[in-house]
Formats: C-alpha cells, sequence, structure tokens
C-alpha cells in the first residue's frame, strides 16, 4: 500500500470574535491548524495530521509541507513505518532547511503536523489507536522509532529500555482492556484573559456542577487585577479546590518574583510560563527565590534538547508536553522518559485544534509504559470540539480512552468546506 499523494491545507476558526484562548500576549487567536492529509492507494485510508497555530503564519507551516512530500511519497506504509526514525532525521536536520530552524520554529511545527499524519497513517493501517499501537510495540522496536539525538548525556537508550520494559511487567495481556481508562484532567475554559468578571464568575460555576475540581486561569494583565481575578474564582470553587495561573510569559524574571509572592494567597497549584520560555536558568532563579512554589512550562519549549536542560537543572517541576510544538511522537516520548527518569509529573498543554485530542492518547502511553510518578493530570478545554469527528469525550472530569484506530484529528468535511482560509465559504 503506497502514498500518492500529500495535501496541506490552511485552517482557521474565527475565535478571536469570543475572546477564546486570550492570554497575556495572545490577544486575537483564531484557532487554526495546518491540515495535512496523506493520501494512498486506498481512498478509504488516508494519514490525517495537524499542528496548531493561531492564525497569521499557519500557511508557512503549509508552505513547509510542500519540502517534506518528497521523502514518503511513492513509498510503501510498512517502509516509512520500517524506516520513521530516518525520515525524522532527514526533515528535521534537512541539509538546507535546518538553516531556518534547526529543529525549532515554523519548519518543526511542520515537520509535527507531518509526522502526526505519518503516525496516524500507520496506526490505522494497523487498525489500532495510536495509543494502543505504540504500547503493543515491541521495546526494541518502538526505541528504534525515537529520536534521541543530543540527549545521551542525560538518558541512554539502555536506560530508556528499562524504563518502558519494567512499566510493561504491570500491563494486562491484552492491552485492550486499557480502554475503560479515565485520565483525570483539568479545565482552563473559565478562566481566558478577556472575559468578563461576569462570564467567568458564569463559566466557574458551570464548571463546578459539571464536577471539575482542578481550573486554571490566566494572570499577567495587571497584577491588581489578577488579584481581583483570583479571589473572584477561589469565591466561587472554594479553598478545597485546586486552582493553576499561567502568565504566558509576560513577566520578567523580577517580576515573577514580585508577582508569585503577591498571588501565594490563592494557593495555586503551580505558575505556567511565567517568563519567557527559554530561559533556563530564569526559572530557576525564580524557584531559588520561592521554594516552596511550582513551575509549569512545555507549551513553548521547541525541542528536546530544551526540555533535556529544563529538566536536568530542575527548572521545573511539572512538564507539559505540547503534541504539536515538537515533533510528534518520534520526539515526545524521548522527553516522557527523561521526565520518567527525573520523576518529573508529565500535566500535557491541551485546547487550541486538536491538542486535546493527541494527548488523549499521550496520556495512556505514559502513564502504562513510561511513568512511574502517581500524579495523572492533563489541560482541557473543550475549543473547537465540534468541528472533529470524534472529538476527545470527558467523562467524571477525565479524559476517556479513545477507541478508533488512528491519532484522532479527522476534522468534519463541512467544517474545512467553510474554514479552509484560501478557499472556504467563511472567509470568502
Ligand atoms: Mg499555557
Amino acid at each position: 500500500m503506497k502514498v500518492t499523494n500529500i495535501v496541506a491545507q490552511d485552517i482557521r476558526f474565527p475565535t478571536s470574535k469570543e475572546n477564546l484562548g486570550t492570554d497575556a500576549v495572545h490577544v486575537d487567536c483564531d484557532y487554526s491548524a495546518t491540515y495535512v492529509t496523506i493520501e494512498t492507494e486506498d481512498n478509504n485510508l488516508t494519514g490525517i495530521g495537524l499542528t496548531f497555530t493561531i492564525g497569521k503564519g499557519n500557511d508557512l507551516c503549509c508552505k513547509s509541507i510542500d519540502y517534506f512530500k518528497e521523502f514518503i511519497i511513492g513509498k510503501e506504509i510498512t517502509e516509512i513505518e520500517r524506516n520513521i526514525l530516518l525520515i525524522w532525521e532527514k526533515i528535521t536536520n534537512h541539509s538546507q532547511l535546518r538553516w531556518v530552524g534547526p529543529q525549532k520554529g515554523v519548519t518543526h511545527l511542520a515537520a509535527a503536523a507531518f509526522f502526526n499524519a505519518i503516525w496516524d497513517l500507520i496506526s490505522k493501517y494497523h487498525k489500532k489507536p495510536l495509543w494502543q499501537y505504540i504500547v503493543d510495540l515491541e521495546t526494541d522496536d518502538l526505541l528504534n522509532k525515537l529520536s534521541f539525538s543530543y540527549l545521551d548525556d542525560v538518558i541512554t537508550r539502555d536506560e530508556a529500555a528499562n524504563i518502558i520494559n519494567n512499566n510493561k511487567k504491570k500491563l494486562p495481556k491484552d492491552t485492550t482492556s486499557l480502554n475503560s481508562t479515565i485520565f483525570p484532567a483539568y479545565t482552563t475554559a473559565v478562566g481566558w484573559l478577556g472575559y468578563s468578571d461576569d462570564k467567568m464568575s458564569k463559566l466557574a460555576k458551570e464548571n463546578l456542577d459539571k464536577g471539575w475540581t482542578h481550573f486554571k486561569m490566566k494572570v499577567g494583565q495587571d497584577i491588581e487585577r489578577d488579584i481581583h481575578r483570583c479571589k473572584l474564582i477561589r469565591s466561587i470553587i472554594g479553598n478545597d479546590k485546586k486552582l493553576m495561573v499561567d502568565s504566558n510569559q509576560i513577566w520578567s524574571v523580577n517580576e515573577t518574583i514580585e508577582y508569585i509572592g503577591k498571588l501565594k494567597e490563592f494557593d495555586i497549584m503551580f505558575y505556567e510560563e511565567p517568563t519567557n520560555p527559554d530561559d533556563i536558568l530564569g526559572f530557576k532563579k525564580i524557584k531559588n527565590a520561592h521554594p516552596d512554589v511550582k513551575l509549569a512550562t512545555g507549551e513553548m519549549m521547541q525541542n528536546a534538547v530544551m526540555f533535556k536542560q529544563f529538566i536536568e537543572n530542575k527548572s521545573l517541576d511539572y512538564c507539559q508536553i505540547d503534541s504539536c510544538r515538537i515533533a510528534s511522537i518520534n520526539e515526545i516520548l524521548p522527553v516522557l522518559l527523561i521526565a520518567s527518569k527525573f520523576n518529573i509529573p508529565v500535566i500535557p498543554h491541551a485546547g487550541g485544534v486538536g491538542l486535546c485530542e493527541y494527548v488523549q492518547h499521550l496520556n495512556i502511553i505514559n502513564k502504562f509504559i513510561i511513568t512511574n510518578n502517581d500524579l495523572s493530570l492533563s489541560e482541557y478545554a473543550e475549543s473547537c470540539s465540534e468541528h472533529f469527528e470524534n472529538p476527545a469525550i470527558i467523562k467524571d472530569g477525565g479524559y476517556t480512552t479513545p477507541i478508533l484506530p488512528g491519532y484522532s484529528v479527522k476534522i468534519k468535511d463541512k467544517s474545512i468546506k467553510q474554514f479552509d482560509f484560501n478557499n472556504g465559504t467563511y472567509w470568502n
């Protein structure tokens, strides 16, 4: 079964109209996807993948996909499966394209979409949901598909194999039974920065009634307003529920140290992306100033080498892997393995377009074959789920486990016809 064609579509949803996704630095997000379809000789078998962006620049990711096509068009799916790491290295370390990366920025986001589509294709070919395809692979077979380049000073392949093999001893014979897992989640839906007090109060009450126990809100406007908003949310959810805050990189290191002091009274579980996401030493300074405070980051961490440094340097407490920022399973699993080695809990970033659909697979993979940490928690924000054929389903405050083959991000045809930025009815 050969790959015959690859199409990249620039899909944009006009979410800025409702202030959805607004935070301290992203004030007008149009939730978007670079949407990749890998066609095969079988009309009923396609690989679908995406990366998430927030509007302008989505076209650049789509354009980058053109450069990747030659590496798989005309190839057998089994050959792509066997050589996926080689293909990954050719693309993420391309002799010319690497000058506009390497392994960061537009080309890396595009690589995420491309490899997410390949993993979707392979797991559909094997008629398994992606998580189960991965969990069922022989350990050596799995490790042969992952990139450990530049990571061997922190984790060796043997250490990775031991982590997986030890976890696999606890697996049931038939891994299908894992599909009854409900993976605990927290909601980000109540406190976008552009929301009025009334809207926030209403959403907080609604989400409390739905059974949510962990809430995250945006901060970073001005500190007096942040304090007011924290007070408001705490007055509704009470003191027994968990509250997290996210300032989306807007503060300097010194501002973070000052403002964390002012927000401590609200018993914040973690402070997310307080400052520049590349500032490994700055995060450490914040932790040194507030040893009792927990920091979370990862959604804008551009590659596994950054995660390696943050984790080894103890600059973060919670690892927020992003399914579309770094280049798919080949790079994400090595990061999860490093987090496991250092016993750092992983709380994946989600929301946006398709991220919830992706992390529901990553959570299961991490829980059952990688981590030994007790904390199970994952972000959830019900954004754009109405556009997916099989959106992530929440039950009892947690993700249900997907059972259909593939990696779960097929967007409805009618949504594509409407929101394709180049020729959709909405934009023209
Ligand atoms: Mg965030």
